[in-house]
């Protein structure tokens, strides 16, 4: 039993930041500078956030795409904001185009068992063929094609029924 405790993966919980804790905007000129910046967070995914950074039954990580260092510069300006006291190791950038999943795997290292958490159906169809787990954020704009029938929250829920639903989940 004790040795079952110990063998136990821990559970690694990556969270998409645009389209998931920061609205999205169809047609918004993410090249303008100040973009990233400026955005102001979905204050129930702000709150489910602050509620898994403190959980010990998880680890937690930001894992987001980025197109240019100013980009990445701003992203991480928006997420200290919130977020004060995060560290930078708390934030994995992906290079844009590439498998957010392939970018973290040697990260796993067997020791975790990892759930992504993100607007993007490419993104989760990605992540769940490679074994990992995956959870599509509703918010409001994206969801139109019915592709993704897997898991999902809605990123304006309570933030305490989102949590029961990702411990169900994951
Ligand atoms: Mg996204």
């Amino acid at each position: 039993m004790i040795a079952k405790m110990f063998l136990k993966k821990k559970k690694l919980i990556l969270m998409d930041l645009d389209g998931t804790i920061f609205p999205w905007e169809w047609g918004a000129d993410y090249t303008v500078p100040g973009y990233f910046e400026n955005l102001q967070i979905i204050h129930s995914m702000k709150l489910l956030v602050d509620i898994l950074r403190n959980d010990k039954r998880y680890v937690f990580k930001f894992c987001t795409a980025y197109t240019s260092e100013q980009a990445k510069k701003e992203k991480i300006v928006s997420l200290i904001r919130n977020f004060p006291g995060l560290s930078l190791d708390e934030i994995i950038f992906v290079p844009y185009g590439e498998s957010k999943y392939d970018y973290v795997k040697n990260l796993l290292d067997k020791k975790y068992s990892v759930c992504l958490i993100d607007d993007y159906s490419h993104n989760l169809f990605d992540f769940k063929s490679k074994g990992g787990n995956a959870i599509k954020a509703m918010n409001g704009v994206n969801g139109t094609k019915g592709t993704w029938t897997g898991a999902s929250i809605d990123v304006y829920a309570n933030p305490s029924k989102n949590l029961r639903y990702i411990e169900n989940y994951f």
